[in-house]
């Protein structure tokens, strides 16, 4: 490992949580793992005793540097193929990853909402080294596990990842509602409707490139091209469960096989919502067409629009886009209702379901917030929106307020479990261990 530039927290950090961290790191200093595990090369599980080795949990920054927390492990002779074996280091560690697990976890918390340098600088600030390359290294091997896991494949591909599963341990949307019924019903959610949208995040240096290639463009008398480019990430959002369900981020325009393997996890949804993108046509069958992309479609052709627009009149134009807008939702409703009764509330005379991609389109824009900066790799940029789409359906904080979402209440995720190379088949996995006791260290 190359030695990392000399690190100080700052004086603008908050010295309790940072001391918090050092204490609670340093109690691991010194464990001593010593568990054997089957030989990895036989199966063999009978040994002799060889002898112990460091590794680095976490590095600290203190005011006299850097500080390393360091455990321990013994390391066997197996009695049969004659390999040194190491102790089982999965209470700690995860593989192939560098620092302990509750630094990693860390890292992949952060990381749903900043890049790999802000994370850093987070890090920096409550005493903890960690480099960016670090962090985007476990924000890729969090999108390759996940893909490998929960991945939803065609002729070996990966096309989508299914963000239900890994929140709720089910497939589909289907067996989400024979599993979680009773706690669907007490959240008041008598059916579930499902939507599907697209956004296509600018790849790095993108923007730069087609700033020259407008510029060619003009002097050649050409018309500009509109978009920089960027990466396919498609998402499929439950509205009433404030959840993904589904994640793709990938390096080719969309299409119809694509739309199908988004779609896969959605499958017993009563209906969807999609824009008017025919990708959809196959998979989504009776789709709803999402209300204001139709009321764009028809606003475009409409003359008094234009004429609104011609003179400048914008509050009557205003004016005149909700009533037609109304008008439509009307009818949407009354169609809808009859179609699926159980999305109808009887008491407050409303339609409970989705009518417009609204929901997921504030999905694709908390998303892209999330992402912050452009992405070269696809790879990079698939982890970082597999992150974003998982922290974001696991909210205790939704429109300004404490609001715990459904997945947090009631689902099944955490990191080890898409982490760890044998994932633990129970819901309460420890991903840290226990917190030691309060302690004043002198300086
Ligand atoms: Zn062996």
């Amino acid at each position: 490992m190359r030695r990392p530039n000399p690190k100080e927290t700052g004086s603008f950090h908050s010295e309790f949580l940072a001391e918090a961290v050092r204490n609670w790191l340093r109690w691991q200093h010194g464990t001593r793992l010593t568990e054997p595990r089957p030989c990895p090369d036989c199966g063999e599980q009978h040994y002799r005793k060889h002898d112990f080795k460091e590794r680095i949990f976490a590095i600290l920054i203190t005011d006299d540097g850097f500080e390393e927390i360091i455990v321990e492990y013994r390391r066997f002779w197996c009695k049969n193929c004659e390999q040194t074996v190491s102790a089982d280091l999965s209470s700690l560690f995860y593989d192939d990853c560098l620092y302990g697990k509750p630094i990693v976890n860390l890292c992949l918390t952060l990381a749903a909402d900043n890049p790999p340098t802000a994370v850093e600088n987070h890090l920096q600030k409550i005493g903890i080294q960690v480099d960016k390359d670090t962090v985007a290294r476990y924000v890729r091997e969090f999108g390759d596990k996940f893909a490998e896991r929960h991945g939803i494949t065609v002729a070996g591909e990966s096309l989508a990842q299914n963000v239900l599963a890994a929140l709720f341990d089910v497939g589909t949307v289907e067996e989400l509602k024979e599993e979680y019924g009773e706690e669907l019903a007490e959240a008041g959610i008598d059916d579930v409707a499902g939507c599907a949208d697209e956004t296509y995040p600018a790849k790095k240096g993108a923007k730069k490139d087609l700033y020259e290639e407008n510029m060619e463009r003009k002097q050649e008398g050409k018309n500009p091209r509109p978009h920089p480019e960027g990466f396919t990430v498609a998402l499929g959002y439950l509205p009433q469960l404030d959840c993904f369900a589904s994640v793709q981020c990938r390096n080719t325009a969309f299409a119809s096989v694509l739309a199908n393997a988004l779609g896969m996890p959605m499958e017993g949804v009563a209906y969807y919502v999609t824009d008017d993108e025919d990708c959809y046509n196959d998979t989504f069958p009776g789709r709803v067409n999402c209300l204001f992309h139709r009321l764009c479609a028809r606003a475009r052709d409409d003359e008094r629009v234009e004429e609104l627009h011609k003179e400048g009149r914008y509050e009557e134009l205003e004016a005149y886009l909700e009533a037609e807008y109304e008008t439509l939702y009307e009818q949407e409703v009354e169609e809808l209702k009859e179609e699926y009764p159980s999305f109808w509330d009887e008491e407050t005379g409303e339609f409970t379901g989705p009518v417009t991609t609204n929901a997921i389109e504030g999905g694709n824009w908390r998303m892209k917030e999330k992402l912050g900066v452009p992405y070269r790799r696809c790879r990079s940029a698939r982890g970082r929106v597999l992150l974003g789409a998982v922290s974001d359906s696991l909210s205790v904080y939704r429109n300004g307020r404490p609001d715990v979402s459904f997945a947090q209440r009631h689902g099944t995720f955490c990191f080890e479990k898409i982490m760890a190379d044998h994932p633990p088949r129970s819901p309460d996995c420890v991903t840290a261990p226990p917190a030691p006791p309060v302690s004043i260290r002198a300086r």
